[in-house]
């Protein structure tokens, strides 16, 4: 962090989409050059409502990385035990069953049962092991990506697996929610897990575990978000494919767009899908985040309008059918926004692999 070499531009502000609530990244950064003993209570309290999307980073022309303020300052809080009790049970469901939803380990991969996907065992070889994260494994909403994906790899002949039971959390949101120590003990037992197979590639389903096993693990293999993977394999997607002129709109996740530059991959499968693919207003490097990010699906906060529900609005202003999302938390919080505003039926979120045999 350059804390120092910032000129108070106010452009981490004026892009932060949480800024309409209490944070202020830019009052932050100043606060902490001018080494203020002890922030105000209500400045203190809303570095939660930050969902990590890194947008503040991103335009910083300075360079000062100022999310990384905002994760120092979680760390410190937590240090001094100042946590909410939902993210203390986040972090204990996390420690003991190693995933953030309170569920048991031995039923991680229970949706298996159907599916008999080969599970890779130590020493063991497989070209592509699939990395599926917590909230799909667990989440029965998941089941149909999970059909889709593996039935799809299987008409391609792909040689592919899973880790199983012994897959843990990948850690990106407990890093994010600045518990260090307990991410790194994560990553330590997935990397001795996925090092110890044989494989070419490492797919994720999930932006969150693709970004945090790229850029924080020691991994020997290439790591792919799926829609990379699939996009090499369009063509021959093309052929399973019914194509049809429904009305989608694309909303590009914080951590696959923005932070990883995969902008063109899922709008190309979406493209085989429908003749009919639109933009929102903000899209790409501009998009705006879902609010699901940096532990915020377990953060509650009352606040303004929830982004997701400004996504949802301006869908229905565009008369698109279907909002395309490419990560689990994404498709949970827009699909939420949608039954909030009462128009679930109207307007469905599906994940583009849920779309792909629809
Ligand atoms: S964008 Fe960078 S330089 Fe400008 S106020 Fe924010 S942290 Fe400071
Ligand atoms: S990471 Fe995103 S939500 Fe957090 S302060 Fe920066 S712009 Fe705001």
């Amino acid at each position: 962090m350059n804390i120092n070499t910032c000129i108070q531009c106010a452009r981490c502000t004026s892009g932060c989409p949480v800024s309409r609530n209490n944070l202020n990244i830019r009052k932050l950064i100043y606060f902490e050059q001018i080494s203020l003993k002890e922030l105000p209570e209500e400045i203190k309290s809303s570095i939660w409502e930050c969902t990590t999307c890194q947008t503040c980073s991103l335009r910083c022309p300075k360079d000062c990385q100022p999310m990384d303020l905002i994760l120092n300052l979680r760390k410190a809080e937590i240090e001094k035990g100042r946590i909410e009790e939902s993210i203390i049970q986040i972090f204990e469901s996390t420690y003991l069953f190693g995933n953030p939803w309170q569920r048991a380990r031995e039923k991680r991969v229970d949706w298996n049962k159907e599916l008999n996907v080969r599970v890779i065992k130590e020493g063991e070889e497989v070209e592509n092991l699939v990395f599926i994260c917590c909230t799909i494994h667990y989440d029965i909403r998941f089941l149909n990506l999970l059909k889709n994906f593996v039935l799809l790899l299987r008409k391609l002949n792909i040689d592919f697996g899973i880790i199983g039971e012994e897959e843990s959390c990948c850690g990106s949101e407990i890093k994010r929610l600045g518990e260090e120590g307990l991410f790194l003990e994560l990553k330590q037992k997935n990397e001795e897990i996925i090092n110890k197979i044989k494989k070419k590639r490492i797919i994720t389903l999930s932006p969150h575990c693709y970004n945090v096993l790229k850029k924080d693990y020691n991994l020997n293999a290439e790591i792919y978000h799926y829609t990379q993977f699939l996009y090499v394999m369009k063509e021959k997607i093309r052929d399973f494919i019914k194509k049809d002129n429904k009305k989608i709109i694309y909303h590009d996740p914080c951590f696959l767009g923005k932070q990883n530059k995969i902008f063109d991959e899922p709008r190309e499968l979406l493209r085989l899908i429908t003749d009919n693919l639109i933009e929102f207003d903000q899209n790409r490097e501009n998009s705006l985040c879902c609010e699901g990010g940096g532990g915020r699906m377990w953060i509650e906060k009352k606040g303004k309008e929830r982004l997701a529900e400004i996504r949802v609005k301006e869908t229905v202003l565009k008369s698109a059918e279907v909002i395309a999302v490419s990560c689990p938390f994404c498709l949970l919080t827009i699909e939420d926004a949608t039954k909030v505003l009462g128009i679930d039926e109207k307007i469905r979120v599906f994940d583009i692999l849920e779309l792909i045999f629809f």
